[in-house]
C-alpha cells in the first residue's frame, strides 16, 4: 500500500482490532500487509486516500448495485436529513418502503425493518422458532447469515477463509442446535430431517450461496428443499441479503420461482446505508410483539437516512429495471475470463448467477463448501495483488463475489479483462 494508507494503518492498529471494522477488510487473506484507505467513491471508482483509483467489484460487499453516488440518491438523502436524523417514531417513508417491498418480494406479506443482515437473519430464526415451538435450526455449510451466535457453524466467508468455522465465545449449548449440512446436497437434508425432523424449526438458505464464493443451487435443489421443509411442518428461510434485489427485483424467490416461509433482506434494500429487513407471511409475522410473544425491536429500526436511501434505490430499480443489463454485462466478464483460462490454460473455474460471479482457483466444478476449499487460496492472494495493481479492486478473499453494478461501462469491462489476463498470467509465473 502507498504511503498515507500505510500510516494510517499503522494508526488503526492501535485503537482497532487488526485496524478494521470487519475482518475481510484487512486484506489478511491475500497476504497484503494492510488496506487501502478509501477517500471516497464515484459511479464504478474507489478512489484511495492515496490518489490511486480502482474499478470496484466489491461495492460495499453487494449494496452499491448502482456503483457509489449514484445520481439523485444525493438529494434523496439531503430531503430526509433536512427533517432530521431519527426520531423512534414512526414515519410515512417506512411504511412506503414496507408497501414497495410486500409488493416487490413474492412472498411478503408483512415486513419489519432492522438495521443490519445479521439482525435480520436472528429475528427471522427467533420468529421461526416461536412460531413452531420448536428449537433447532438447519443450516448448509459454506452459507452465511451474518454473525448471529447460531450461525457461526460453517459459515463461509471470514470463518472459511480465516480456517475458524466455528467462533470462539459461542456457547457448545448453542451452536448445537445448528445443524449444518453440505449445499446441493438433499439427501443430507433428508438425513438431518429423519434423525431430528419433529424439533427442527426452520432450514436456512442462500438462495445462490455467495458467501463461500459464487456457488449457485443446482437445479431442482430449492424446490426439493421448499419440500422437505413442507413435509417436517419447518419454516423455509430465503436468507436474500444479497440476492434480494440482485437477481430480481423480487430476488432469487422471483429469478427461481420458489415461495419462501420467511426471507431476510439488508444490504441493496438499504443503497448503502445501514439496514435489514425480514418478513414473510402474515400469519408469522402476527407473532412478532407487541401483537405476539416473540420479542424485536431496535433503537434505529426504520432509520429516515436508511429509509430515504433504500427508498431511491428501490425505486430505482423497480422502475427502470437494469437487470437484463446488469446480466448481458456480467456475461462478458464471464466470457472473457473463461477465454483468458482457457488460452492459458489454467485450472480455474468460474460460477456466475446474474450479476454475481466467482473466479475459483480450483479445476472444479464448484458445488459446495468442501469444494470451495479446494481452491488454491495462495494463488488467488496472487491474482488480486495483480488486479488491484492494475487498478481493479475484488473481493480480498477467494470465498467471496464480484459485484457488477450499472455504473460499469463496456469499456471498463474490457478493461478488467484484459487487466484478469494479464493478473492470470503473473499467477503463472
Ligand atoms: C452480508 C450478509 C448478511 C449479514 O448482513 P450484515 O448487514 O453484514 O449484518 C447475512 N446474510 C447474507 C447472505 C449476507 O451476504
Amino acid at each position: 500500500m502507498d504511503k498515507l494508507s500505510r500510516e494510517l494503518f499503522a494508526r488503526a492498529c492501535k485503537v482497532i482490532p487488526a485496524g478494521v471494522n470487519s475482518p475481510v477488510r484487512a486484506f489478511r487473506s491475500v497476504g497484503e500487509n494492510g488496506p487501502f484507505f478509501v477517500g471516497r467513491g464515484e459511479g464504478a471508482y474507489l478512489y484511495d486516500i492515496d490518489g490511486n483509483r480502482y474499478l470496484d467489484y466489491v461495492c460495499s460487499w453487494g449494496p452499491l448495485i448502482l456503483g457509489h453516488n449514484p445520481p439523485g440518491l444525493r438529494q434523496a438523502l439531503e430531503e430526509a436529513l433536512g427533517r432530521g436524523t431519527s426520531y423512534g417514531a414512526a414515519t410515512g417513508q417506512e411504511v412506503e418502503l414496507a408497501e414497495l417491498l410486500v409488493k416487490t418480494v413474492p412472498s411478503l406479506e408483512m415486513v419489519r425493518l432492522v438495521s443490519s443482515g445479521t439482525e435480520a437473519a436472528m429475528s427471522a430464526v427467533r420468529l421461526a422458532r416461536g412460531f413452531t415451538g420448536r428449537s433447532r435450526i438447519i443450516k448448509f455449510e459454506g452459507c452465511y447469515h451474518g454473525h448471529g451466535d447460531s450461525f457461526l457453524v460453517k459459515a463461509g466467508s471470514g470463518g472459511a477463509t480465516f480456517g475458524v468455522p466455528d467462533s470462539a465465545g459461542v456457547p457448545a449449548e448453542l451452536s448445537g442446535l445448528t445443524l449444518a449440512v453440505p449445499y446441493n446436497d438433499t439427501a443430507a437434508l433428508e438425513q438431518a430431517f429423519a434423525d431430528w425432523g419433529e424439533s427442527v424449526a426452520a432450514v436456512i438458505v442462500e438462495p445462490v450461496a455467495a458467501n463461500m464464493g459464487v456457488v449457485p443451487p443446482a437445479p431442482g435443489f430449492l424446490q426439493e428443499v421448499r419440500e422437505i421443509c413442507s413435509n417436517y411442518g419447518a419454516l423455509l428461510i430465503f436468507d436474500e441479503v444479497i440476492t434480494g434485489f440482485r437477481l430480481a427485483p423480487g430476488g432469487a424467490q422471483e429469478y427461481f420461482g420458489i415461495t419462501p416461509d420467511l426471507t431476510c433482506l439488508g444490504k441493496i434494500i438499504g443503497g448503502g446505508l445501514p439496514v435489514g429487513a425480514f418478513g414473510g407471511r402474515a400469519e408469522i409475522m402476527k407473532q412478532l410483539s407487541p401483537l405476539g410473544p416473540v420479542y424485536q425491536a431496535g433503537t434505529l429500526s426504520g432509520n429516515p437516512l436508511s429509509v430515504a436511501a433504500g427508498l431511491f434505490t428501490l425505486k430505482s430499480l423497480v422502475e427502470d429495471p437494469p437487470y437484463r443489463e446488469l446480466e448481458r454485462k456480467a456475461q462478458r466478464l464471464e466470457q472473457g475470463f473463461r477465454e483468458n483460462i482457457a488460452n492459458l490454460g489454467l485450472k480455474a473455474s468460474l460460477n456466475r448467477v446474474g450479476s454475481l460471479l466467482t473466479l475459483f482457483f480450483t479445476g472444479g466444478p464448484v458445488t459446495d463448501f468442501a469444494s470451495a476449499r479446494q481452491s488454491d487460496t495462495a494463488a488467488f492472494g496472487k491474482y488480486f495483488h495483480g488486479m488491484l495493481q492494475r487498478g481493479v479492486f475484488v473481493a480480498p478473499s477467494q470465498f467471496e463475489a464480484c459485484f457488477v453494478s450499472t455504473a460499469l461501462t463496456d469499456e471498463m469491462i474490457g478493461l478488467t479483462v484484459e487487466a484478469n489476463r494479464q493478473s492470470l498470467e503473473s499467477c503463472l509465473k
